[in-house]
């Protein structure tokens, strides 16, 4: 899917969170020091994207991506994509852990459904509904989580964001 021109968040429109590192010099992000990290901020950039993917995860192709085994550096280099200032990088990582089965990567990625880009928290609501992605994932999910994309689905102000919402309690309703 891409990401990219016309993703344009409205300030106040979604959340009263700021977005972080805009101009602003309060977000804290070290230097990428793993080469992991440096995979992770080339996300960015769309020319780079697919020779990234194969290098960080060993696919592209869904079919690639399911059986998929990700070494510590990466998942920990994608649990940082998660923190990027660059709404873009934490689009992808979400997308590149949405096939991994390992719990810490559905526990990074929770934090996600209050992102003050839509098409963020839309990512992260997947990643935490899907099971197609990841076939080895047990599907669950604390309960906190599940209240909290059930509010989605009632009150986030995007409309797509609260579709996908629905669809993914509804996906776990039947897989619980
Ligand atoms: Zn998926």
């Amino acid at each position: 899917m891409p990401f990219g021109a016309g993703v344009i968040w409205h300030p106040g429109s979604e959340s009263h969170r700021e977005l972080p590192g805009v101009g602003s010099g309060g977000f804290h992000r070290l230097a990428p020091v793993t080469p992991e990290q440096e995979l992770v901020e080339r996300l960015a950039s769309k020319r780079d994207r697919v020779e990234v993917m194969r290098s960080l995860v060993g696919g592209v192709k869904a079919t690639e991506l399911r059986s998929v085994h990700l070494t510590d550096a990466a998942l920990d280099a994608l649990s940082g994509g998660l923190e990027h200032s660059n709404p873009q990088i934490r689009w992808w990582s979400i997308q590149l852990l949405d096939h991994c089965a390992d719990l810490r990567a559905i526990e990074a990625i929770v934090p996600l459904l209050d992102d003050p880009v839509a098409r963020v928290r839309r990512n992260a609501v997947h990643a935490l509904s899907c099971a197609a992605c990841k076939p080895d994932w047990s599907g669950h999910l604390a309960d906190g989580v599940i209240a909290r994309i059930a509010l989605m689905a009632e009150a986030d102000p995007n409309t797509k964001v609260r579709t996908d919402a629905a669809l993914a309690l509804s996906c776990h309703t039947k897989s619980s």
